[in-house]
């Protein structure tokens, strides 16, 4: 019988495997070779693998391992891709996993390839036999930007386990709510003509004030309206990011086009937002309408919250031991809701997510695998 890897042996191929996601389609990759390696280890356990393509993607895979059948059960998730990195930044090798002052250093060491080396090396310490509802482990595709992976996963998933834990680095501690994201592009068509005669144009920058001022309003009513207490910023965010209109002083500007963010609270929907910008933007559209041109940069990520009055929300905070808090960054957990109680917890520091010279503390390991084992048999074998 062939020998299951050791967690170093695992934390180091996941690391050397390059599952760089990036809308720069020179920079991407596919996830085919990684989603095949932890498929293997995951059938060598004894899990039932598949593997599903996404549509419209530049050849990106789920993977859903199942062991056991029947309603109820635990889903362990977390994404297979991890940012774009430049090398020039780095003091250790990227793509080696560098053992250095009790940190493991690596693209993708806390984001989230470790967690899953800490997973694989539980699974296969444990034995699984006298689980009595199924374990699910999900492996998504393309979280660092479109989120397609886990999109696609809970919509058209058929299994309903009674709840999933998203392994992103929380520092162990339960995240039970995040804010939503949206990104639109405003853009307004003018007329161009020569400065000196107002008359002989229609100026783009001119409308622009217009939508700027009420965007303002907006975004102290946001300021004022359904605040949350347990975020750090206690409501609804907006920023103007990106302007950019005009040739040249002596020429009326013909086009100018507003880039903006806003970070939605738990409490207000998408579709609440877009009727209150429409609202707030109503009088400047009857006269300007014609010449106004709103997007969605990306498709909007709608907030996240679990139910604070879930029994779940005891049992993890007990199993945990420790309290469960509210961030600011946008997970998976916003579609993953959507198939169960979703409660995000795992090893590492946010900090260190997206960052030069990345890493796992190593004292995390143990604490990980002991949390999780305590999850997988609270909620596999009652
Ligand atoms: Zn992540």
């Amino acid at each position: 019988m062939k020998k299951f890897p050791s967690f170093i042996q695992i934390y180091k191929k996941l690391i050397q495997t390059n599952s760089i996601n990036s809308i720069n389609i020179n920079d991407d990759s596919s996830n085919k070779i990684i989603i095949d390696i932890l498929a293997n280890w995951l059938y060598d356990l004894n899990f039932s693998v598949e593997i599903q393509s996404i549509p419209k993607t530049n050849n990106k895979f789920n993977l859903l391992a199942t062991m056991g059948s029947g309603p109820g059960g635990l889903l362990i998730s977390g994404h297979s891709d991890t940012v774009n990195v430049n090398t020039k930044l780095w003091n250790f090798d990227p793509f080696q996993l560098t053992i250095r002052d009790n940190k493991f250093y690596g693209l993708g060491a806390v984001d989230m390839k470790g967690f899953f080396a800490c997973i694989l090396d539980l699974l296969h310490d444990l034995n699984l036999k006298k689980n009595t509802h199924p374990l699910y482990i999900l492996i998504t595709a393309d979280e660092e930007t479109t989120m397609s992976g886990a999109k696609y996963f809970s919509q058209f998933t058929q299994i309903k386990p009674k709840i999933i834990f998203i392994g992103e680095p929380t520092s162990l501690k339960p995240i039970i709510g995040h804010k939503g994201h949206i990104s639109k592009s405003i853009s307004v068509q003018g007329k161009s003509g020569h400065s000196s005669d107002p008359n002989n144009g229609i100026n783009s920058i001119d409308i622009m004030h217009l939508i700027l001022n009420s965007l303002f309003q907006l975004r102290d009513k946001l300021k004022y309206m359904l605040n949350q207490k347990q975020f750090q910023i206690p409501y609804s965010t907006m920023n103007c990011g990106y302007i950019h209109g005009g040739k040249s002083a002596n020429i009326i500007c013909d086009f100018c086009t507003l880039h903006i963010d806003i970070r939605l609270l738990p409490n207000l929907s998408i579709p609440q937002f877009d009727d209150l910008m429409f609202n707030e933007l109503k009088t400047i559209q009857n006269t300007w309408g014609q010449n106004i041109i709103i997007k969605n940069i990306h498709e909007p990520i709608p907030s996240y919250a679990l139910s604070q009055s879930s029994d779940l929300l005891y049992i993890v905070e007990y199993l945990s031991q420790k309290k469960s808090e509210f961030v600011n960054y946008c997970t998976e957990a916003s579609f993953m809701q959507y198939v169960a109680p979703t409660i995000i917890l795992g090893p590492g520091s946010i900090n260190q997510a997206h960052q030069p010279d990345e890493y796992l503390d190593m004292n995390f390991i143990k604490p990980t695998k002991n949390i999780f084992k305590k999850f997988i048999q609270y909620f596999c074998k009652k």
